[in-house]
């Protein structure tokens, strides 16, 4: 079908080219959009914006309106000085060291800018857990998560007249000109006909591919269809963006069968009903056998990757188990109330066991085992404590406590996508780069298509390069 005609709000008969094409209007979006408009204020110009949304207005589209918000600060709102060595050993040398120092440096701006419009960050000094980040037990949250960070940032936005948010509209490809320069996009609007808005500089900050089973099953690989979303917001990250960058010749970058998912209470239909407390358990797949080293690293290091092999090796099927001691000091508290369901509960083993739909005598063999391979140092959830198993296959290597005294306790478990990681490839500018290494011309900015993690730093990385590319966007104007 051909457009139908274009998205022209603002003009009264001459079509209007707006200055800035913003998509997606989570983190990324929200934060490029509103340092525009800001930046733009102080310049003495009062350019326009298309904020184009493929969500409803008011609902809770995307990832940021349903992460709490964790963020890898120090008590002075510095970034985890160990997260660019971090990166460095998850990506195996593959990270850009550039891109993870230049976060580093503008962190702190960034959590200044939200301090300045209204959002409030908590700090606490995490007593019960080791987080494994440089940030001296800080752990730091957004008040009420991301969606009251969304909230704020659009509150802002919206006192701003030269902004157009176009909900339900969905972005499906770049309009470009005959030199390769990108100029606007066509979108498809709710009745599923095509427009087409028209842009001096175009912004892709969509998210990633988590929400579209073909390319989950294209880059992700089999068995893709198995990884439920962690959030309903996320059924809007279609991959578009990944999708129009590589039609207009993107390169791109990170690992595209790599994601980030987390082990969710089977049993709870819950947004991200997380249960994160595996380094202080054991946790067996469905036939009883222990399948990961639970005490490998920290808790925050390891929770995506016993995801992802639970997933990929283990039939989707996990099960956390734990006792009395354990429990009683963990809860209340975030490492096992996330989801909203209590755990299963037995006397024995075996009735634990027999209530999770386990076999009872492999359950209770593996319990046996595993508790008399414990050697006996002390046990200490603050540290790397080497409590550890000898002899089995994988062994425990830290936290190994017994798992003896009644009450058992335990969880069912699978893994849901959090978002996926494969995206464009951007410079430190976050210009969307060609196959040949030159910039794609037309001011084309991308973010949050292209994904970074280990845990509590994508927020950040989301919140602090949509800032940096709404100043640029002003500065080129
Ligand atoms: C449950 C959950 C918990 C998380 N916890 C943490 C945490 O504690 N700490 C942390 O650092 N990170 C966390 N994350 C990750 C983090 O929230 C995200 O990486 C970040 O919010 C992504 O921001 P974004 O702006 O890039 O994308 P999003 O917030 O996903 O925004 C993308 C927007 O684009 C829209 N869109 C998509 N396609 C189109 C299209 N074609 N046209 C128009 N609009 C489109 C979507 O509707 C959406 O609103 C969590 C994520 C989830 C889901």
């Amino acid at each position: 079908m051909e457009d139908n005609g274009s998205v022209n709000t603002r003009s009264s008969g001459a079509l209007t080219k707006y200055d800035l094409i913003v998509i997606g209007s989570g983190f990324a979006g929200c934060m490029t959009t509103l340092n525009f408009l800001e930046h733009a204020k102080d310049l003495g110009k009062m350019p326009t914006v298309a904020l184009i949304e493929a969500g409803k207005e008011g609902e809770r589209c995307g990832a940021s309106r349903w992460t709490p918000a964790f963020f890898r600060l120090d008590k002075n709102n510095n970034l985890d000085s160990n997260f660019k060595n971090e990166m460095k050993l998850v990506s195996n040398g593959l990270a850009d060291q550039a891109y993870c120092e230049k976060l580093e440096r503008e962190v702190p701006y960034t959590v200044q800018f939200l301090l300045d419009h209204g959002v409030k960050v908590q700090h606490q000094t995490e007593k019960n857990v080791y987080l494994g980040f440089h940030t001296d037990q800080n752990f730091s949250k957004g008040d009420g998560g991301g969606y009251a960070i969304i909230l704020k940032l659009l509150e802002h936005i919206l006192s701003f007249p030269n902004v157009d948010i176009m909900w339900e509209t969905n972005a499906e490809q770049l309009l470009t000109v005959d030199d390769g320069t990108i100029h606007g996009v066509r979108v498809r609007k709710n009745d599923g006909y095509f427009s087409r808005v028209f842009g001096k500089q175009v912004m892709l900050s969509c998210g990633g591919f988590e929400g579209n089973r073909e390319m989950m099953g294209r880059y992700v690989g089999p068995r893709s269809e198995q990884l439920g979303l962690v959030a309903p917001g996320l059924k809007y990250n279609t991959g578009y963006g990944l999708t129009m960058g590589l039609q207009v010749g993107a390169a791109t970058a990170g690992s595209f069968h790599g994601l980030h998912c987390e082990l969710v209470d089977t049993r709870s239909s819950k947004p991200e009903a997380t249960v994160w407390g595996h380094s202080f358990g054991i946790v067996v797949n469905e036939h009883c056998k222990r399948f990961y080293d639970e005490g490998n690293r920290s808790l925050f290091a390891t929770c995506e990757v016993i995801a992802y092999e639970t997933w990929r090796d283990q039939n989707q099927k996990a099960y956390f188990i734990s006792d009395a001691p354990i429990m009683d000091r963990f809860r209340p508290g975030w490492v096992y109330d996330t989801t909203d369901l209590e755990p299963e509960q037995g006397d024995t083993i075996e009735e634990l066991a027999g209530k999770l739909g386990l076999n009872p005598q492999d359950l209770k063999q593996t319990l046996d085992e595993y508790n008399s391979s414990i050697d006996n140092k002390e046990f200490d959830p603050m540290i790397l404590d080497g409590k550890r198993t000898n002899g089995l296959t994988p062994n425990k290597t830290n936290w190994a406590n017994p798992i003896k005294v009644a009450p058992f306790y335990g969880y069912p478990l699978t893994a849901k996508v959090v978002f996926t990681f494969g995206g464009l490839k951007v410079d430190l500018d976050s210009r969307v780069m060609s196959m040949t290494g030159a910039p794609i011309p037309g001011e084309f900015l991308a973010l949050s298509v292209t994904k970074t993690y280990p845990p509590c730093n994508s927020a950040l990385r989301c919140l602090t390069f949509g800032r940096l590319a709404g100043k640029a966007a002003a500065q080129a104007l």
